[in-house]
């Protein structure tokens, strides 16, 4: 019997909090760092007779995140009620634009197992409110032996906007590289800065199987992931317990499970699916866009991180790692942009804020805005040393004198005593003596007549020449030698 393979059937779900100085139906603020319950208001707090309105800023980054995953922006859209009841939802709906979204289908590309290009579609993004956070822990005294939960409400009707996958996703790594690409793309777009570590980008997993025996899993959700390992993890646990079950000939069922960080395991939720009931919201019109404002938010769309990419290495023969780790960052590939504008040599400037530039930021611990050397001043010194007026040491010199002091190239070279032109004169004859000296022998053959083909003399200049990096003339270095030895 062949053996049984299985394909795994993934779909996700991302929440992006987008930026915005203000909630998506008030004017509280959306400062992320502000004490518990202090950014609220009777409107997201949801009390009786109070009316959302929308907030027009976040319409506009809802636009650029869709223009961004290469959606379609719907000209009407429409925002529905999700009711149900919990403590992190006082009003007991959530406002969403779940059935009739301000985007339609759009797709990201990733690279499947052989390397190629595939394309992940994205069914739609909408825009909806968040919800309160809850806080859990042990028993503070006040309720003898029980735990207490907090719940903060400044969360509660932050922007969101949510992107929903078609199941085009086959692999835990594809899953990864969807959400990594579609992460760097919002950046780019100004829609949102996507940072992590502050809870504004939440993944949800629709992972099932497919058996090559014609059998289908169900679709299990899975919940609760926070970070890209997170996701990365918990699909693979759950393409391996899905494929273990339907190999045992167990049928796996439709269930909402719980990925558990710290234990590495997903769980059965024990909590139904509490909304089913969509109304129309009765508080807000339908929403509106014409022509003219998706043209004008089309064309302040910056270049997307992964075609600026392609670009790098099809036009400007910069290979695809250096490549991809420049467009990684928005401002690091602006930076590296302007340099290009000095006429120095694009490969070789890549080089050289792949490495060093990227160094000194990672040892300081500082931002690429931050960076002290000019475009200016690093195009110019890449030149001299591509031109062998400095040598890569020297250059590296200048380059952390530069960094360090805040300084133009010409005053790092004078203030640390470089001769521009290469090694020669006294410092060369001291290179010479210094080899002669640790080669006393060769020195003997060359003095006694042996070396009649000049073998030993062509030896010496070699030693000389990679003494000093390649920065001394070939005839010089010769005619210094000759003299040397006389
Ligand atoms: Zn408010």
């Amino acid at each position: 019997m062949a053996e049984l393979t299985f394909t795994p059937v993934i779909g996700i779900e991302i929440h992006i909090r987008l930026k915005s100085d203000t909630k998506i139906f008030c004017s509280c603020s959306t400062n992320p760092d502000s004490e518990p319950n202090t950014n609220i208001c009777p409107v997201c707090m949801g009390l009786p007779g109070t009316l959302p309105r929308l907030n027009h800023k976040v319409v506009e980054q809802g636009m650029r995140a869709g223009l961004a995953l290469n959606c379609g922006i719907r000209p009407k859209s429409l925002f529905f009620r999700k009711s149900y009841f919990y403590p992190d939802l006082p009003k007991g709906h959530q406002i969403s634009q779940c059935d009739l979204p301000i985007t339609t289908e759009g797709f990201i590309e990733v690279h499947d197992e052989n390397g190629n290009l595939k394309k992940i579609r994205v069914h739609h993004l909408h825009l909806e409110e968040d919800v309160g956070s809850l806080h859990h822990s042990a028993s503070d005294g006040r309720l003898e032996g029980a735990a207490t939960s907090y719940v903060d409400y400044n969360r509660s009707g932050m922007p969101l906007a949510e992107i929903v996958s078609e199941p085009d996703v086959s692999s835990a790594k594809e899953a990864v590289e969807y959400v990594t690409t579609l992460r760097r793309r919002v950046i780019y777009s100004g829609a949102s800065d996507v940072e992590l570590e502050k809870g504004m980008m939440r993944f949800d997993a629709n992972v099932s199987m497919k058996c090559s025996d014609g059998r289908w899993g169900r679709k299990v959700e899975v919940k609760n992931m926070n970070s890209f390992k997170a996701l990365e993890r918990a699909i693979e646990f759950e393409i391996k317990r899905q494929r273990k079950m339907m190999l045992n000939g167990e049928e796996v069922k439709q269930e909402t499970r719980h990925w558990n960080d710290a234990k590495g395991v997903t769980t059965a939720s024990r909590t139904k699916e509490f909304y089913r009931k969509f109304i129309v919201e009765p508080d807000l019109p339908p929403l509106h866009i014409s022509q003219e404002e998706i043209d004008a938010v089309k064309a302040k769309m910056p270049e997307m991180p992964d075609v600026k990419a392609n670009r790098y290495v099809n036009e400007l023969n910069i290979p695809r790692e250096v490549a991809d780790v420049i467009t990684d960052d928005k401002n690091l590939a602006a930076y590296f942009e302007e340099c290009l504008k000095f006429d120095a040599n694009p490969v070789r400037i890549s080089h050289w804020v792949r490495t060093e530039v990227l160094r000194v930021l990672n040892e300081t611990q500082k931002k690429i805005s931050d960076f002290t050397i000019t475009p200016e001043n690093l195009a110019k010194l890449v030149s001299r040393v591509d031109e062998g007026k400095l040598s890569t040491t020297q250059g590296k010199e200048v380059f952390d004198y530069m960094f360090k002091n805040n300084s133009g190239i010409d005053e790092a070279i004078k203030n640390l005593g470089i001769t521009e032109g290469g090694v020669a004169g006294n410092a060369l004859n001291e290179i010479i003596q210094n080899i002669l000296k640790e080669n006393p022998d060769v020195l003997e053959e060359i003095k006694s007549g042996k070396d009649k083909k000049g073998k030993k003399l062509k030896f010496l200049q070699g030693l000389v020449m990679k003494e000093t990096k390649g920065q001394a003339k070939p005839q010089e270095v010769a005619a210094a030698i000759e003299e040397a030895v006389k």
